[in-house]
């Protein structure tokens, strides 16, 4: 109970800076964190839900200046979800009442809600959400929006809703222009926009040039959200041009995965994906609690960006050989999990970031990107953090380092050099290498120091060393048994693993699985040459250049040799290309859905027929395939004069190769 109070009582002070006042003092995450904390605390006790408690209302509070709009229709706020397990039950929840329903995604603008009612396609009033049922009425600073209508396409009675926002850059100059004149910095896009809209004055707003996004259609007169949109953008609306219609909650998932990582392209900031119901009748029938809408949620990316203190720089060797600086931090919880290590990259980029030994620095990982230091909070350095300062040898065998002209980075080029083995051997067992679990990093650091294993040949004969093996500390009769199996199982993967694992400058996971499909052996990439090499689409002039001086080094051609004769298996077990001149070196777009077929699958349909897929349509795009329910991408292709393909067209082509 205590906690219960000491939670709403905090939740609602960080509420009225947020809302009202836009000046948050804590992290979003946070905020999110201390609520989901409250949520489950009222789960548990639900007689003891305080009447303040932040979890039954929405938004802030009114500011009187402002004239007051009564909302015809609530405004909601969206329940959260934080990852893939919370997103599979609330799909489970919905799967009870339904089946076959469909999701329509979209980015979750981090912006600030607004509603717009036209009159007769005029724009009437604009407000604010409010605390859901009124809000405050901003039609002056609204009118200051170039991407919102003032006049529709249609003299329509309509009210709509949809997000203010402040694009990146804008936030960014806006930023520079307050620092210069001595003012407090906006935190984010949404304090910026809301800060901006909420002004009396509507030339702030101006000048401030705002964006919107509208996304919602209330009291709409159609049979799916999806169709609501595309009725909103005939109108005259901006429709944001990312969302996705998704048949299964599998792609959303793959929707939200493909926007964690590639978030950071876009020109406005997001923080997260929603999730909604297409079918409007579902829509009502799953209806509201006291705060949201059940039949929608939003996903929330992780934190990203922590602050905490780096303790040492300490350098590392890879297995080509280049020299990294490392951050040694205190451990700190980034996006899930403790980090405790960051990337430094290099010398420049320790130069340019100022970043000392002793600082306090913030912390950033998206996906599975290694964490690195964005930049160092200055206001708590000690005057005596020294200056970086890169190393001249290696830290491992003491050779002089190099660095060539234009390049960023420093080199150890000794080929004995012991960091470089080591390193070269752990990639090769590593995950998405040969994937032999049990010979991570230390035990392989223990397996070359003591000698078992010095070329990735002798990892095929740890068997013969079984015995000795067991009088290792940690090593008992089990662990090597399980061990030796997965280094026997690793023998059958298919050859992109083992061309990955070899570590030939510049073949990652994604190129060694393209060239399997062109060279179904290892012995037939032997005999390629550069030109061959060279007509595959992503492997330019260098890598070809890396790959045939790779086969002609003896040394490695001894070793693939012995590994063959291990048992490995240098054959590819995938699908290869087989070119199809229908598709051949044409580049695809694929747009809306096709029945029976995922969009992943088509696309690797066409790339096997050595055709290339490309997400937007240009002049240079060749065919574009239309599915159901496509969008703006069909009209470009149309405008442009671009070859359809219809669905029947790609579903009898796919149906007849299988
Ligand atoms: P919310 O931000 O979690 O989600 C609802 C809002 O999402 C909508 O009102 C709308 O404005 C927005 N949105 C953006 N794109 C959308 C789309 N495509 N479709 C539908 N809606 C879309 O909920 P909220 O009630 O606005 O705010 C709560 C959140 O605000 C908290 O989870 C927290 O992250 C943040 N907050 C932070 C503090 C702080 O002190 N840092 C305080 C209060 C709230």
């Amino acid at each position: 109970m205590k906690r219960m109070k000491e939670l709403v009582d905090l939740l609602n002070k960080y509420g009225y800076e947020y809302y009202t006042l836009d000046k948050p003092s804590v992290t979003d995450q946070e905020y999110d964190r201390l609520m989901q904390e409250l949520i489950s605390l009222e789960e548990k006790y639900p007689n003891n839900i305080l009447p303040d408690s932040p979890s039954q209302k929405i938004g802030g509070h009114i500011i009187s200046e402002f004239k007051k709009v009564k909302h015809e229709v609530g405004m909601f706020s969206l329940g959260n979800v934080f990852n893939e397990e919370e997103i599979r039950a609330f799909d489970e929840r919905i799967s009870k009442v339904f089946k076959n329903h469909e999701y329509v995604c979209e980015l979750k603008i981090d912006g600030l809600a607004v509603s717009l009612e036209y009159e007769k396609g005029l724009l009437k009033t604009a407000s604010t959400r409010g605390d859901g049922i009124t809000g405050e009425d901003i039609t002056h600073n609204v009118k200051t929006i170039k991407s919102i209508p003032l006049k529709l396409n249609e003299p329509v009675d309509i009210t709509v809703r949809g997000e203010i926002y402040m694009s990146k850059k804008r936030l960014e100059k806006l930023n520079e222009e307050r620092k210069k004149q001595g003012l407090e910095l906006f935190q984010n896009p949404r304090n910026a926009a809301a800060g901006s809209i909420r002004q009396l004055d509507s030339s702030v707003a101006a000048k401030r040039r705002l964006d919107a996004f509208l996304y919602h259609y209330p009291l709409t007169k159609f049979k799916t959200h999806f169709e609501s949109l595309e009725y909103m953008k005939k109108i005259g609306f901006v429709v944001n041009p990312n969302i996705k219609l998704c048949k299964t909650i599998n792609e959303v998932i793959d929707y939200i995965n493909y926007w964690t990582i590639h978030r950071e392209e876009l020109p406005y900031e997001i923080d997260g994906v929603v999730i909604k119901i297409n079918d409007i009748n579902m829509q009502k029938e799953l209806g509201y609690t006291v705060k949201v809408p059940k039949w929608a949620t939003a996903y929330k990316f992780p934190a990203t960006e922590v602050l905490t203190k780096l303790k040492d720089i300490l350098f590392t060797v890879g297995r080509t050989g280049q020299i990294t600086p490392n951050a040694i931090l205190e451990p700190v919880k980034v996006a899930g999990s403790t980090i405790s290590k960051a990337t430094l990259h290099n010398e420049e980029n320790c130069i340019k970031k100022d970043i000392r030994k002793g600082d306090y620095v913030y912390i950033r990982k998206a996906g599975d990107v290694i964490p690195e230091v964005v930049k160092v909070e200055l206001s708590r350095r000690e005057s005596t953090n020294e200056p970086f300062e890169m190393i001249k040898n290696c830290p491992m065998c003491t050779s002089t380092l190099i660095k060539e002209e234009k390049m960023a980075d420093y080199f150890c080029t000794n080929e004995n050099c012991p960091a470089r083995k080591i390193e070269s051997l752990i990639h090769f067992a590593s995950k998405n290498a040969m994937n032999i679990e049990g010979l991570g990093e230390k035990i392989m650091e223990d397996f070359y120091n003591f000698g078992y294993i010095h070329k990735f040949s002798d990892i095929y004969l740890l068997h013969t060393k079984k015995d000795e093996l067991k009088k290792l500390e940690g090593f008992g009769e089990k662990s090597i048994t399980t061990l030796l199996e997965n280094v026997e199982n690793s023998k059958n993967n298919s050859l992109e693993r083992l061309l990955f694992a070899l570590g030939i400058n510049g073949i990652g996971s994604k190129t060694a699985k393209i060239l399997c499909k062109y060279y179904n052996s290892i012995d037939m990439l032997k005999e390629t040459t550069k030109e061959e090499l060279e007509k595959i689409k992503d492997i330019g002039e260098v890598l070809s250049e890396n790959i045939v001086s790779y086969f002609k080094n003896e040394n490695n051609i001894e070793e693939i040799e012995k590994l063959k004769f291990l048992g490995v298996n240098t054959s590819y077990k995938g699908k290869s290309v087989e070119v199809n001149e229908e598709f051949e070196g044409k580049k695809f777009v694929i747009t809306g859905t096709i029945d029976n077929y995922s969009r992943d699958e088509i696309k690797e349909f066409i790339e096997l027929k050595g055709g290339f897929t490309s997400d937007s349509v240009s002049k240079k795009t060749d065919i574009v395939i239309v599915g159901e329910n496509a969008g703006s991408k069909k009209d470009k292709a149309i405008e442009l004069n671009i070859e359809i393909w219809n669905e029947e067209k790609i579903i009898s082509i796919m149906n007849a190769s299988k």
